[in-house]
């Protein structure tokens, strides 16, 4: 019986976010220290995220995540780096133009939202799970809702962007709410 989790990061709503998601307290790691995410994959990161969170807390139940947008013409970029993508001090919506601008004119439009969860018990054994929410990239940002490249995604089957569903229409097919159902499942929550 897992009766809290510790996620490896200091933001307290990705925290309340994913108790949603588990149906399990969720808590931010107090003075949370974080690591250097050099991994090559969405995993790798989670993993080092969940390591680190581990070593910060012995005995706790730790969870990490990593997400990012992949773009098939662009082979698989931003994935990792979708955070810094299009260099530094750049906000979303300076991140969503300079992607919009490496894909201008590409007919292949094919992209995905990928999510990886990583989750460290006490004694050290490892759990992971993985969500994709596949679609293509818009030519032009769409809807004020949501965050990050919600605004140039739309899921396959609608003809909205992310950032034109609702939080519930998103959480219900997003890449987040998969890895974590899957997490969930995985955990017995
Ligand atoms: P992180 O995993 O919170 O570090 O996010 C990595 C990057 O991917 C950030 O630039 C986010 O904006 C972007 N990202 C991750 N998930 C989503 C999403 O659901 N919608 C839009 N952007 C996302």
């Amino acid at each position: 019986m897992i009766e809290r989790i510790l996620l490896a990061t200091g933001n307290a709503g990705k925290a309340a976010e994913l108790a949603r998601l588990l149906g399990c307290p969720v808590l931010p790691i107090e003075g949370w220290d974080p690591p250097v995410e050099d991994g090559a994959t969405f995993h790798a990161n989670a993993r080092i995220k969940a390591l680190a969170g581990a070593a910060q807390c012995p005995g706790d139940w730790v969870v990490a995540d990593d997400s990012g947008i992949e773009v098939d013409a662009l082979d698989g970029e931003p994935g990792v780096l979708s955070a810094r993508y299009g260099g530094d001090g750049l906000d979303d919506a300076g991140r969503t133009a300079a992607l919009l601008a490496a894909t201008e004119g590409v007919t292949d439009r094919a992209a995905r939202f990928r999510c990886a969860l990583v989750a460290i018990g006490p004694d050290g054994e490892e759990f992971s799970a993985d969500g994709t929410l596949e679609g293509t990239i818009a030519t032009a940002p769409r809807g004020a809702r949501g965050f990050g490249y919600d605004p140039i995604l739309i899921p396959a089957g609608e003809t909205r962007t992310c950032g034109e569903l609702t939080a519930d229409e998103k959480n219900a097919i997003s890449h987040r709410g998969a890895a974590a159902r899957a997490l969930r499942d995985t955990l017995g929550l």
